[in-house]
Protein backbone atom coordinates (compact mmCIF):
# COMPACT_ATOMS: atom_id res chain seq x y z
CA UNK A 1 0.00 0.00 0.00
CA UNK A 2 2.67 2.41 0.87
CA UNK A 3 5.16 1.31 -1.74
CA UNK A 4 7.50 4.05 -3.66
CA UNK A 5 7.81 3.42 -7.49
CA UNK A 6 11.31 2.04 -6.63
CA UNK A 7 9.58 -0.61 -4.65
CA UNK A 8 10.95 0.99 -1.06
CA UNK A 9 8.84 1.97 1.32
CA UNK A 10 7.76 5.64 0.66
CA UNK A 11 9.03 8.06 3.51
CA UNK A 12 6.83 11.18 2.73
CA UNK A 13 3.28 10.12 1.46
CA UNK A 14 0.90 12.88 0.63
CA UNK A 15 -3.06 12.85 1.42
CA UNK A 16 -5.72 14.83 0.67
CA UNK A 17 -9.09 14.81 2.95
CA UNK A 18 -12.52 16.95 1.61
CA UNK A 19 -14.90 17.45 4.22
CA UNK A 20 -18.30 17.80 3.52
CA UNK A 21 -20.24 20.99 3.09
CA UNK A 22 -20.69 22.27 6.65
CA UNK A 23 -23.90 22.87 8.18
CA UNK A 24 -23.44 26.87 7.22
CA UNK A 25 -22.00 26.38 3.72
CA UNK A 26 -25.43 24.40 2.83
CA UNK A 27 -27.16 26.83 4.27
CA UNK A 28 -25.80 29.48 2.11
CA UNK A 29 -26.38 27.08 -1.29
CA UNK A 30 -23.05 26.75 -1.89
CA UNK A 31 -21.91 24.35 -4.55
CA UNK A 32 -19.32 21.56 -4.04
CA UNK A 33 -16.88 22.31 -6.60
CA UNK A 34 -14.74 19.10 -6.05
CA UNK A 35 -15.17 15.50 -6.41
CA UNK A 36 -12.86 12.56 -5.18
CA UNK A 37 -13.27 10.30 -8.37
CA UNK A 38 -11.79 7.24 -7.03
CA UNK A 39 -9.02 6.98 -4.07
CA UNK A 40 -6.46 8.69 -5.71
CA UNK A 41 -7.91 11.41 -7.87
CA UNK A 42 -10.06 14.42 -6.58
CA UNK A 43 -11.14 16.79 -9.92
CA UNK A 44 -12.24 19.71 -9.78
CA UNK A 45 -15.94 20.28 -11.33
CA UNK A 46 -15.96 23.30 -12.12
CA UNK A 47 -13.39 23.82 -15.58
CA UNK A 48 -15.65 24.77 -18.15
CA UNK A 49 -17.06 27.89 -16.35
CA UNK A 50 -13.88 29.09 -15.30
CA UNK A 51 -11.78 28.22 -18.23
CA UNK A 52 -9.13 25.92 -17.82
CA UNK A 53 -5.96 27.83 -17.08
CA UNK A 54 -5.54 25.45 -13.96
CA UNK A 55 -5.44 21.66 -14.38
CA UNK A 56 -8.57 19.94 -12.50
CA UNK A 57 -7.73 16.91 -12.01
CA UNK A 58 -4.61 15.96 -9.07
CA UNK A 59 -3.47 12.85 -8.06
CA UNK A 60 -1.86 11.62 -4.50
CA UNK A 61 -1.18 8.48 -2.65
CA UNK A 62 -4.77 8.48 -1.44
CA UNK A 63 -7.76 11.27 -1.49
CA UNK A 64 -10.37 10.37 1.17
CA UNK A 65 -14.08 12.08 0.13
CA UNK A 66 -16.07 14.26 2.69
CA UNK A 67 -18.05 10.92 3.45
CA UNK A 68 -15.09 9.29 4.75
CA UNK A 69 -14.19 8.70 8.65
CA UNK A 70 -11.31 9.90 10.52
CA UNK A 71 -10.91 6.49 11.54
CA UNK A 72 -10.64 5.48 7.88
CA UNK A 73 -7.79 8.47 7.01
CA UNK A 74 -6.53 6.79 10.07
CA UNK A 75 -6.67 3.38 9.17
CA UNK A 76 -5.38 3.70 5.26
CA UNK A 77 -3.19 7.03 5.52
CA UNK A 78 -1.53 7.20 9.04
CA UNK A 79 -1.40 3.93 11.07
CA UNK A 80 1.61 2.82 9.54
CA UNK A 81 3.65 5.95 9.98
CA UNK A 82 1.89 6.72 13.48
CA UNK A 83 2.94 2.92 14.37
CA UNK A 84 6.73 2.97 13.34
CA UNK A 85 7.43 4.54 16.52
CA UNK A 86 7.25 1.33 18.23
CA UNK A 87 10.19 -0.12 15.70
CA UNK A 88 12.22 2.96 17.28
CA UNK A 89 11.61 4.96 14.16
CA UNK A 90 10.32 8.54 14.54
CA UNK A 91 7.87 10.05 12.30
CA UNK A 92 5.29 13.03 11.62
CA UNK A 93 1.88 13.26 11.04
CA UNK A 94 1.35 16.96 9.67
CA UNK A 95 -2.38 18.43 8.89
CA UNK A 96 -2.09 21.58 6.47
CA UNK A 97 -4.68 23.30 4.92
CA UNK A 98 -6.68 26.63 5.47
CA UNK A 99 -8.85 27.89 8.44
CA UNK A 100 -11.90 25.85 9.22
CA UNK A 101 -11.26 23.30 6.29
CA UNK A 102 -10.91 20.14 9.25
CA UNK A 103 -7.08 19.79 10.49
CA UNK A 104 -8.15 19.94 14.28
CA UNK A 105 -11.04 17.55 13.68
CA UNK A 106 -8.20 15.04 11.60
CA UNK A 107 -5.57 15.62 13.72
CA UNK A 108 -7.71 14.91 17.05
CA UNK A 109 -9.26 11.83 15.53
CA UNK A 110 -5.69 10.33 14.53
CA UNK A 111 -4.14 10.90 17.79
CA UNK A 112 -6.61 9.56 19.79
CA UNK A 113 -6.54 6.36 17.18
CA UNK A 114 -2.55 6.13 17.67
CA UNK A 115 -2.77 6.06 21.42
CA UNK A 116 -5.37 3.48 21.31
CA UNK A 117 -2.45 1.04 18.95
CA UNK A 118 -0.01 2.14 20.55
CA UNK A 119 -1.74 1.09 24.56
CA UNK A 120 -3.14 -1.99 22.78
CA UNK A 121 0.90 -3.11 21.04
CA UNK A 122 2.32 -2.15 24.83
CA UNK A 123 -0.20 -4.50 26.29
CA UNK A 124 0.63 -7.37 23.77
CA UNK A 125 4.03 -7.04 24.15
CA UNK A 126 4.80 -8.18 27.69
CA UNK A 127 8.10 -9.10 27.43
CA UNK A 128 9.53 -5.34 26.85
CA UNK A 129 9.28 -2.83 29.39
CA UNK A 130 7.90 0.62 27.90
CA UNK A 131 6.73 3.96 29.10
CA UNK A 132 4.84 6.23 26.62
CA UNK A 133 5.43 10.22 27.54
CA UNK A 134 3.27 13.25 25.72
CA UNK A 135 4.70 16.65 25.39
CA UNK A 136 2.32 19.10 23.53
CA UNK A 137 3.67 22.67 22.68
CA UNK A 138 2.50 25.73 20.71
CA UNK A 139 4.25 27.84 18.50
CA UNK A 140 3.05 31.56 17.93
CA UNK A 141 5.14 34.18 16.33
CA UNK A 142 7.73 31.78 16.38
CA UNK A 143 7.75 31.72 20.61
CA UNK A 144 7.15 28.39 21.84
CA UNK A 145 4.92 27.50 24.89
CA UNK A 146 3.80 24.56 26.62
CA UNK A 147 0.38 23.80 26.37
CA UNK A 148 0.81 20.93 29.43
CA UNK A 149 1.29 24.00 32.13
CA UNK A 150 -0.93 26.77 32.96
CA UNK A 151 3.08 29.14 33.50
CA UNK A 152 2.54 30.88 29.93
CA UNK A 153 6.20 32.17 29.57
CA UNK A 154 8.07 31.05 26.61
CA UNK A 155 10.08 27.59 26.54
CA UNK A 156 13.96 28.07 25.19
CA UNK A 157 14.87 26.24 22.78
CA UNK A 158 18.48 24.61 22.79
CA UNK A 159 20.65 22.07 20.43
CA UNK A 160 22.01 19.67 22.27
CA UNK A 161 25.24 17.99 20.61
CA UNK A 162 24.06 14.66 21.51
CA UNK A 163 20.03 14.62 22.03
CA UNK A 164 19.62 17.39 19.33
CA UNK A 165 16.75 20.17 19.86
CA UNK A 166 15.82 20.51 23.58
CA UNK A 167 12.99 22.90 24.84
CA UNK A 168 14.30 23.79 28.34
CA UNK A 169 11.50 22.61 31.31
CA UNK A 170 9.06 21.11 28.85
CA UNK A 171 6.35 19.09 30.83
CA UNK A 172 6.43 15.42 29.70
CA UNK A 173 3.08 13.80 30.89
CA UNK A 174 3.68 9.32 31.37
CA UNK A 175 0.46 8.36 29.85
CA UNK A 176 -1.45 5.62 32.38
CA UNK A 177 -4.86 5.83 30.29
CA UNK A 178 -7.12 6.58 27.76
CA UNK A 179 -8.99 8.77 30.89
CA UNK A 180 -5.08 10.56 30.81
CA UNK A 181 -4.92 11.05 27.76
CA UNK A 182 -8.87 12.48 26.85
CA UNK A 183 -7.79 15.32 30.18
CA UNK A 184 -4.00 15.90 28.88
CA UNK A 185 -6.35 16.80 25.18
CA UNK A 186 -8.64 18.89 26.65
CA UNK A 187 -5.92 20.88 28.26
CA UNK A 188 -4.09 21.25 25.30
CA UNK A 189 -7.22 22.66 23.84
CA UNK A 190 -7.98 25.03 26.53
CA UNK A 191 -4.83 26.26 26.95
CA UNK A 192 -4.23 26.81 22.94
CA UNK A 193 -7.23 29.43 23.47
CA UNK A 194 -5.91 31.50 26.22
CA UNK A 195 -5.71 35.09 24.97
CA UNK A 196 -8.15 34.83 22.02
CA UNK A 197 -10.97 37.14 22.00
CA UNK A 198 -12.33 35.59 18.98
CA UNK A 199 -13.02 31.72 18.16
CA UNK A 200 -10.71 30.17 15.76
CA UNK A 201 -8.25 33.72 16.13
CA UNK A 202 -4.84 32.52 17.91
CA UNK A 203 -5.54 28.86 16.92
CA UNK A 204 -5.95 29.94 13.53
CA UNK A 205 -2.31 31.26 13.95
CA UNK A 206 -0.47 29.21 15.54
CA UNK A 207 0.97 25.55 15.32
CA UNK A 208 0.19 22.94 17.29
CA UNK A 209 2.62 19.73 18.24
CA UNK A 210 1.55 16.93 20.08
CA UNK A 211 4.63 14.68 20.71
CA UNK A 212 4.18 11.03 21.96
CA UNK A 213 7.64 9.35 22.80
CA UNK A 214 8.08 5.78 23.26
CA UNK A 215 10.90 4.24 25.42
CA UNK A 216 11.07 0.19 25.77
CA UNK A 217 13.87 -2.24 26.78
CA UNK A 218 13.83 -5.88 27.43
CA UNK A 219 12.64 -6.90 30.23
CA UNK A 220 15.04 -9.69 31.05
CA UNK A 221 17.96 -6.72 30.71
CA UNK A 222 16.24 -4.79 33.51
CA UNK A 223 18.66 -3.74 35.90
CA UNK A 224 21.44 -5.86 34.98
CA UNK A 225 22.93 -2.35 33.27
CA UNK A 226 23.22 -3.72 29.73
CA UNK A 227 19.67 -3.30 28.46
CA UNK A 228 19.62 -1.39 25.41
CA UNK A 229 16.66 1.22 25.49
CA UNK A 230 14.59 2.10 22.21
CA UNK A 231 13.06 5.49 21.65
CA UNK A 232 11.53 7.24 19.34
CA UNK A 233 8.55 9.86 19.03
CA UNK A 234 5.45 10.38 16.83
CA UNK A 235 4.78 13.90 16.13
CA UNK A 236 1.04 15.30 15.21
CA UNK A 237 1.16 18.33 14.30
CA UNK A 238 -1.70 20.70 13.83
CA UNK A 239 -0.17 23.47 11.74
CA UNK A 240 -1.49 27.58 11.35
CA UNK A 241 -4.09 28.19 8.66
CA UNK A 242 -2.70 27.54 5.22
CA UNK A 243 -4.07 31.15 4.18
CA UNK A 244 -1.39 32.20 6.37
CA UNK A 245 0.98 31.49 4.02
CA UNK A 246 -0.50 33.53 0.89
CA UNK A 247 -1.91 36.40 2.99
CA UNK A 248 -0.39 40.20 3.48
CA UNK A 249 -1.59 41.13 6.86
CA UNK A 250 -2.66 44.79 7.37
CA UNK A 251 -0.37 46.25 9.88
CA UNK A 252 0.67 46.00 13.73
CA UNK A 253 0.47 43.05 15.42
CA UNK A 254 -1.25 41.13 12.42
CA UNK A 255 1.36 41.91 10.11
CA UNK A 256 4.16 40.73 12.63
CA UNK A 257 1.75 37.62 12.87
CA UNK A 258 1.80 37.35 9.47
CA UNK A 259 5.18 37.42 9.09
CA UNK A 260 6.12 35.00 11.29
CA UNK A 261 3.80 32.45 10.38
CA UNK A 262 4.63 33.23 6.38
CA UNK A 263 8.09 32.19 7.58
CA UNK A 264 7.52 28.63 8.79
CA UNK A 265 5.13 27.34 6.49
CA UNK A 266 7.35 29.03 3.90
CA UNK A 267 9.95 26.70 5.56
CA UNK A 268 8.15 24.05 5.92
CA UNK A 269 6.99 23.48 2.53
CA UNK A 270 10.69 24.10 1.06
CA UNK A 271 12.44 21.56 3.67
CA UNK A 272 9.59 18.89 2.55
CA UNK A 273 9.79 19.93 -1.21
CA UNK A 274 14.08 19.44 -0.42
CA UNK A 275 13.61 16.23 1.19
CA UNK A 276 10.82 15.41 -1.53
CA UNK A 277 13.83 16.28 -4.11
CA UNK A 278 16.47 13.85 -2.92
CA UNK A 279 14.49 11.16 -1.80
CA UNK A 280 13.05 10.91 -6.19
CA UNK A 281 16.83 11.87 -6.77
CA UNK A 282 17.81 8.37 -5.44
CA UNK A 283 14.50 6.16 -6.82
CA UNK A 284 13.49 7.75 -10.23
CA UNK A 285 14.45 10.09 -12.88
CA UNK A 286 11.28 9.84 -14.03
CA UNK A 287 9.33 11.36 -10.90
CA UNK A 288 12.29 13.90 -10.25
CA UNK A 289 11.38 15.12 -14.11
CA UNK A 290 7.84 15.35 -13.07
CA UNK A 291 8.70 17.09 -10.03
CA UNK A 292 10.68 19.51 -11.41
CA UNK A 293 8.29 20.57 -13.61
CA UNK A 294 5.94 21.71 -11.15
CA UNK A 295 8.36 23.75 -8.98
CA UNK A 296 10.54 26.53 -10.00
CA UNK A 297 13.93 26.58 -11.14
CA UNK A 298 15.35 27.21 -8.56
CA UNK A 299 15.16 23.51 -7.44
CA UNK A 300 16.76 22.87 -10.12
CA UNK A 301 19.48 24.10 -8.89
CA UNK A 302 19.63 22.45 -5.67
CA UNK A 303 19.44 19.04 -7.87
CA UNK A 304 22.73 19.97 -9.64
CA UNK A 305 23.81 20.85 -6.80
CA UNK A 306 23.79 17.26 -5.15
CA UNK A 307 21.47 14.89 -3.90
CA UNK A 308 19.95 16.62 -0.81
CA UNK A 309 22.12 20.04 -0.89
CA UNK A 310 21.76 21.97 2.59
CA UNK A 311 17.54 22.03 3.90
CA UNK A 312 17.35 24.76 5.91
CA UNK A 313 15.91 23.48 9.14
CA UNK A 314 17.22 25.98 11.39
CA UNK A 315 15.08 28.66 9.50
CA UNK A 316 11.78 28.33 11.58
CA UNK A 317 11.12 27.13 15.18
CA UNK A 318 8.80 24.57 13.38
CA UNK A 319 11.24 23.14 11.58
CA UNK A 320 13.87 22.86 14.15
CA UNK A 321 11.81 21.31 16.35
CA UNK A 322 10.65 18.69 14.22
CA UNK A 323 14.38 17.96 12.09
CA UNK A 324 14.97 14.90 14.14
CA UNK A 325 11.53 13.42 13.11
CA UNK A 326 11.54 14.83 9.46
CA UNK A 327 13.89 13.21 6.78
CA UNK A 328 16.77 10.96 7.47
CA UNK A 329 15.02 7.25 8.47
CA UNK A 330 11.82 9.11 9.43
CA UNK A 331 8.55 8.74 7.88
CA UNK A 332 6.39 11.87 7.37
CA UNK A 333 2.44 11.69 6.29
CA UNK A 334 1.24 15.18 5.30
CA UNK A 335 -2.93 15.57 5.31
CA UNK A 336 -4.07 18.16 3.20
CA UNK A 337 -7.38 19.47 4.20
CA UNK A 338 -9.79 20.58 2.07
CA UNK A 339 -13.29 22.62 2.09
CA UNK A 340 -15.59 21.73 -0.82
CA UNK A 341 -17.29 25.37 -1.18
CA UNK A 342 -16.97 27.26 -4.34
CA UNK A 343 -16.43 30.77 -2.05
CA UNK A 344 -12.78 29.02 -0.74
CA UNK A 345 -11.73 27.59 -3.95
CA UNK A 346 -8.84 29.88 -4.39
CA UNK A 347 -7.58 28.58 -1.04
CA UNK A 348 -8.28 24.99 -1.75
CA UNK A 349 -5.71 25.43 -4.79
CA UNK A 350 -3.03 26.55 -2.93
CA UNK A 351 -3.35 23.75 -0.53
CA UNK A 352 -3.20 21.54 -3.71
CA UNK A 353 -0.68 23.24 -5.18
CA UNK A 354 1.45 22.62 -1.52
CA UNK A 355 0.25 18.96 -1.91
CA UNK A 356 1.53 18.98 -5.51
CA UNK A 357 4.93 19.99 -4.37
CA UNK A 358 5.26 18.11 -1.54
CA UNK A 359 4.32 14.51 -3.29
P1 LIG B 1 -9.45 23.85 11.17
O1 LIG B 1 -8.78 23.24 12.36
O2 LIG B 1 -8.78 23.49 9.85
O3 LIG B 1 -9.63 25.33 11.29
P2 LIG B 1 -11.75 22.38 12.12
O4 LIG B 1 -11.12 21.06 12.32
O5 LIG B 1 -11.96 23.21 13.33
O6 LIG B 1 -10.93 23.24 11.04
O7 LIG B 1 -13.11 22.16 11.32
C1 LIG B 1 -14.05 23.19 11.09
C2 LIG B 1 -15.46 22.63 11.32
O8 LIG B 1 -15.78 21.62 10.37
C3 LIG B 1 -15.62 21.99 12.69
O9 LIG B 1 -16.89 22.29 13.17
C4 LIG B 1 -15.49 20.49 12.40
O10 LIG B 1 -16.21 19.73 13.34
C5 LIG B 1 -16.06 20.38 11.00
N1 LIG B 1 -15.41 19.31 10.22
C6 LIG B 1 -14.14 19.35 9.78
N2 LIG B 1 -13.84 18.25 9.05
C7 LIG B 1 -14.95 17.49 9.02
C8 LIG B 1 -15.28 16.22 8.45
N3 LIG B 1 -14.38 15.53 7.72
N4 LIG B 1 -16.52 15.72 8.65
C9 LIG B 1 -17.43 16.43 9.36
N5 LIG B 1 -17.19 17.64 9.93
C10 LIG B 1 -15.97 18.17 9.78
MG1 LIG C 1 -8.01 24.19 14.04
Amino acid sequence: KMQGVSGCEEKIIVLIRLRPLSEKENAANESEDWECINDTTILYRNTLREGSTFPSAYTFDKVFRGACATRQVYEEGAREIALSVVNGINSTIFAYGQTSSGKTYTMIGITEYAVADIFDYMNKHEERAFVLKLSAIEIYNEIVRDLLSTDNSPLRLRDDPERGPILENLTEETLQDWGHLEGLLSLCEAQRHVGETSLNEKSSRSHQIIRLTIESSAREFLGKGNSATLSASVNFVDLAGSERASQVSSAGVRLKEGCHINRSLLTLSTVIRKLRLSISSSAYVVSLVYSVSIVDNLHLGYLIKGRQGHINYRDSKLTRILQPCLGGNAKTAIICTLSPARSHVEQTRNTLLFACCAK
